[in-house]
């Protein structure tokens, strides 16, 4: 049998480590990726010891090179890839943070990590889907990113995720004529050192859309929003 291999950037922990976790328990072989190697590697032997078929890969999402170096990975050791998670992000701002006191350095750095880094995985890899002509891409979108929910606070965090958004729509039409579908989802507010610990859902419960639309094999929408398993208008 074909075994699926999927790249998760962020895996460390929070919902990146969950989406692992669940992603493996469907049979794929899951590259956990991170941009430390000490909390990578411990995260990858947690799942092992489960008996999950995860191995580990360095990357920090705001390094091209680093970027690179995981793409030749995939391409000499699976030779093709089917599911890309673009989970890893920031939310650097306080909810009192306004649009007119942003620091320019501060916007740059969350469009970087939340923006650039998915549309530059998306360029080093989606040449390894076009191989066998399947893919499935799904960019850790937030409601905070949709024109319909945006409010004042946390200004970088929604200009960032209102542009992933945008280019889950460019990268689906760009795609629309191959195998590989592109999709945003919003996990719903998690506990994990982003969403604290109030947060209603287990991270294991915000991974569940993920992974659902990850590993859809029929022929789901391509270019949509999602939560809870609802497509959601932008
Ligand atoms: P966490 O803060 O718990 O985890 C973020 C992960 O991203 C960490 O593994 C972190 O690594 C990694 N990361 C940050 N910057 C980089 C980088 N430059 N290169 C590689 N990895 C990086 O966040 P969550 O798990 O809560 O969030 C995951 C995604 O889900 C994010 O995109 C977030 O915006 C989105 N989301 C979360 C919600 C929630 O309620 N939790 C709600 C809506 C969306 P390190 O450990 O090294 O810092």
């Amino acid at each position: 049998m074909d075994t699926k291999i999927a790249v998760v950037t962020g895996a460390n922990r929070g919902l990146g480590f969950a989406i692992s976790r669940l992603l493996a328990m469907e049979g794929i072989k899951v590259v956990l990726t991170s941009r430390d190697g000490a909390k990578g590697q411990a995260a990858t032997e947690k799942l092992q010891a489960q008996g999950l078929d995860v191995v580990w890969h360095q990357l920090s999402v705001t390094d091209s090179d680093s970027i690179q170096q995981l793409a030749d990975f995939i391409e000499q050791q699976f030779g093709k890839l089917d599911i890309l998670i673009n989970n890893a992000g920031i939310n650097p701002e306080s909810s009192g943070s306004s649009a007119l006191e942003i620091q320019l350095e501060t916007l740059q750095t969350t469009m970087k990590t939340n923006v650039y880094g998915p549309l530059l995985l998306s360029q080093a890899l989606v040449p390894l889907m076009k191989i066998h002509n399947y893919g499935r891409i799904v960019n850790l979108s937030a409601g905070m990113g949709l024109f319909k929910e945006m409010e004042a606070g946390f200004p970088a965090y929604c200009l960032s995720k209102a542009a992933l958004n945008a280019l889950t729509i460019i990268l689906a039409a760009e795609l629309q004529e191959t195998g590989i579908k592109v999709n945003a989802a919003s996990p719903g507010w998690a506990k994990t050192d982003m969403g604290g610990s109030d947060a209603p859902k287990t991270a294991e419960e915000g991974a569940d859309t993920i992974v659902w639309l990850a590993t859809c094999l029929h022929d789901i929408p391509n270019g949509g929003f999602w939560r809870d398993r609802q497509l959601i208008p932008w």
